[in-house]
């Protein structure tokens, strides 16, 4: 234990600490989850603190001391996606990612496609006001249910296999099922699936489009899934 290392982040949650101090909650490609003490950055001539704002991709020089929490030496920016900060839709559709990732890969086990992903999406909404639409904002949260290792069974029925006749999805079986399997289900229209099946298939840029009742289908299909496999509340993508 102790010793100072390198490593890249994305700045989740910022929490005020002590008097001049705040604690960093971030998410690391090698590292996974990580706690972090900021010591310093409330003050005005805080070199750091500028640079440590929740939803920026930052390089850091930490230090591993005694306690659970690291202490910040040095942060460089990587992205500190200040487009998207100035557009409400953005800054919110980047805020609920970072909480997603938040809720969902809490463990200190690295997650490589989670981290990219995550980047991805900021980099993304920071590029274009387009970005901040629900359709992405599902695929983001889809993809990163298929990351964290929680992606609904689309292809055939989760309880038996069936093929055909798949018109509705049970969190509990953890997919799509069929007529026969519907206890426990919600409807799930076609539009739906199709746009389930598409999202996860196509690159975050280019998210399937679907209507709104078919995007408040899949909403609740993602939402229940976290809810039910990785037991997490999401909020709603609205
Ligand atoms: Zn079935």
């Amino acid at each position: 234990m102790g010793g100072t290392f390198k490593t890249e982040a994305i700045v989740l949650r910022s929490i005020r600490f002590a008097e001049a101090d705040r604690v960093l909650h971030l998410y690391t490609p090698d590292r996974g989850r990580m706690g972090a003490v900021a010591k310093g950055v409330r003050r005005v001539k805080s070199r750091l603190g500028g640079r440590l704002e929740p939803l920026s991709r930052v390089r850091l020089v930490l230090h591993e001391g005694r306690g659970e929490l690291c202490t910040i030496s040095q942060a460089d920016s990587v992205h500190a996606h200040a487009a998207l900060r100035e557009r409400r839709e953005s800054l919110e559709r980047a805020t609920q990612a970072c909480e997603a990732v938040l809720r969902l890969l809490d463990s200190t086990e690295p997650n490589r496609p989670a981290y990219n992903l995550l980047c991805h999406e900021l980099a993304l909404l920071d590029a274009s006001a387009a970005a901040a639409g629900r359709a992405q904002a599902l695929a983001f949260r889809l993809k990163l249910l298929l990351a964290a290792g929680f992606a609904p069974e689309l292809a055939s029925c989760a309880a038996c296999g069936e093929t055909e006749h798949l018109g509705a999805f049970s969190p509990s079986a953890g997919g799509v099922v069929c007529a026969g399997c519907e206890a426990g289900s919600f409807p799930l229209g076609e539009e739906a699936h199709r746009f389930l099946v598409g999202a996860l298939a196509r690159p975050l840029a280019e998210a399937p489009q679907a209507p709104d009742v078919a995007l408040a289908q899949a909403d609740r299909a993602i939402a229940e899934t976290a809810e039910y496999h990785a037991h997490v509340r999401l909020r709603r993508v609205s």
